[in-house]
């Protein structure tokens, strides 16, 4: 099938991994992605993170490595899960100090929870005077959420977005978390992965952010994603650099698919062009038969 082979346990290593922060609007998910974008040590010297292309990795002082999806809102998680894209493997969910439990507070735990991820409670603005981060971690305790303090094993940590602290605790606690869970990937086989995003560049035609899960995507390799398939002509990574080569979670643009898949749609590299084209035809069929086939067509 379109698996592949499975893989052997002594082909699989440990792999970066992949997070996403959720939370009421306004509580600060936007600028914890733009400050731990900042603890990257590999940006540092390269000038920073620069592109929006839906994810980014950063390498902590640690050497571990975490990869951020960059699409805050709950509305592009649900649309993955849905299509059992299933591409987090933990969440961050963001509370502001000032403004405790709100009602999309509740639904982030929701989706956390039904997505089997586990969360990390990351309790914003504590720059904020009479801040009382216990009040909210109280308030969590309605949600089923027992933090650490409270005698559970959620982790919760206290951050400012705005003045940069508790970053290197939240990541320690990412980290802590993942060594928890043993992710592991064979990065030696044709990759497979999740796309994220998708545009239609003026300059560069089709561009497709992907997120490798299994194997190691490369250039010239044969990518079939949803309806979609191409040679890859190039990797772009969050710096706007080439790269040769992503492996598992590395996210990466993809450049030469002959149009633009949608967000949550699997992809997978193929042995060569005759099979690229009979599975997307065969897709793109479906698709037609479906639409004909619905209500009022
Ligand atoms: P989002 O809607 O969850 O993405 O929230 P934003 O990141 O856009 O932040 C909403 C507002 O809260 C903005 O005005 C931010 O400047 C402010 N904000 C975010 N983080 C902090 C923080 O740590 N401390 C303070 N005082 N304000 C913050």
């Amino acid at each position: 099938g379109l698996d592949g082979p499975t893989d052997d346990d002594g082909d699989l290593k440990d792999r970066p991994p992949v997070v996403t922060i959720m939370g009421h609007v306004d509580h600060g998910k936007t600028s914890l992605l733009d400050a731990l974008r900042q603890t990257d040590v590999v940006g540092g010297e390269a000038g920073g993170i620069t592109q929006h292309i839906g994810a980014y990795q950063v390498k902590l002082k640690s050497g571990d490595k975490i990869t951020f999806l960059d699409t805050p809102g709950h509305a592009a998680f649900s649309a993955m899960r849905a299509r059992g894209a299933n591409v987090t493997d933990i969440v961050i969910v963001v509370v502001a100090v000032d403004d405790g439990v709100m009602p999309q507070t509740i639904e982030a735990i929701k989706h956390a929870k039904a997505a089997d991820a586990p969360i990390i409670i990351a309790v914003n603005k504590c720059d904020k005077v009479d801040a009382d981060p216990t009040k909210v971690l109280t308030e969590l305790l309605q949600h089923d959420i027992q933090v650490e303090a409270m005698g559970g094993d959620v982790q919760a940590i206290n951050v400012s977005a705005l003045k940069k602290t508790g970053l290197d605790e939240l990541t320690e606690a990412i980290s802590m978390q993942a060594e928890l869970l043993e992710l592991k990937a064979n990065p030696d086989r044709e990759a497979d992965g999740i796309v994220i995003e998708s545009k239609l560049d003026k300059g560069r035609g089709p561009v497709a952010t992907v997120i490798v899960q299994r194997g190691t995507l490369k250039r010239g390799d044969i990518l079939v994603a949803g309806g979609q398939w191409g040679k890859v002509r190039a990797l772009v990574n969050e710096r706007g650099q080439q790269m040769k080569e992503a492996g598992p979670t590395v996210p990466a643009e993809v450049l030469g698919l002959d149009g633009a898949p949608s967000p949550g749609d699997p992809f997978v590299v193929v042995d060569n062009e005759a099979r690229a084209r009979e599975i997307t035809e065969y897709r793109q069929r479906m698709l037609k038969d479906k639409a004909a086939s619905a209500p009022g067509a």
